[in-house]
């Protein structure tokens, strides 16, 4: 994989999934789609998206989150293997070589203007809730993997499987369903792992975390 088409809910969601994607992937050319037509009300949208551009204007936090994770597979190695003290020297190596290859990551972010329209007047027609968040994310996955086809890429995937307060399963079965329509490959990957370190990344940067999912139905929760 050598680039990367991937849809963008928020700030918050994407901490994570950049940072495993570009230290998997350091010479990845990655499309980062901040496309939400759900959110409401506008300044909400608008604030969202600036969240995401400051996140994605230092990236810095990646190879210091990189760091802390070799340092502390090399303390779990080291206790295993006393003898071998120079496991700790080995891996900070290495990590310079990873640090330096993120330091500028090929990493583009591009907005949708706030246009709702398509999402408010069918969201408005469901009754159940789950069916309304379905029709969501089947809005926002198919646009994106429509226009990741549209701009050549092969693979796509969505920061929507970071979210624990989403449904999952339900995020990748449209996922699968849409890039084997448009002939992509989906990025299947469960990012809810990385909750608790994106929580205290997002801290640390003081990045702003909305407390509702986005749409006017969802103000109160999911
Ligand atoms: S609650 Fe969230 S996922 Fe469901 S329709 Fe609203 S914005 Fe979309």
């Amino acid at each position: 994989m050598d680039n990367l088409f991937l849809h963008a809910c928020c700030a918050p969601c994407s901490i994570f999934p950049l940072k495993d994607i570009l230290t998997k992937s350091p010479k990845l050319s990655l499309y980062l789609w901040y496309y939400n037509p759900n959110i409401h009300p506008k300044a909400e949208y608008l604030r969202r998206r600036d969240t995401l551009a400051y996140l994605i204007s230092d990236l810095s936090y990646i190879a210091e989150a990189a760091k802390g994770d070799s340092l502390r597979e090399a303390v779990k190695g080291d206790f295993a293997a006393a003898a071998k003290g120079d496991s700790l020297r080995e891996a900070a190596k290495e990590d310079i070589a990873a640090a330096a290859l993120v330091q500028k990551p090929d990493v583009t972010l591009k907005a949708s203007p706030y246009e709702p329209a398509p999402f408010l007047e069918k969201a408005a027609s469901f009754k159940d809730p789950k069916e309304r968040c379905e029709f969501c994310y089947t809005l926002r996955i198919g646009q994106a993997a429509s226009k990741a086809l549209s701009m050549g890429f092969k693979y796509f995937s969505t920061t929507l499987l970071f979210s624990r307060q989403q449904d999952h399963e339900l995020i990748r079965k449209i996922c699968r369903q849409k890039a084997c329509y448009y002939g992509l490959e989906f990025l299947d990957e469960d990012w809810r792992l990385g909750h608790s370190q994106a929580l205290s990344i997002s801290k640390k940067l003081n990045i702003y975390r909305q407390n509702y999912c986005g749409c006017v139905w969802g103000d109160a929760g999911m």
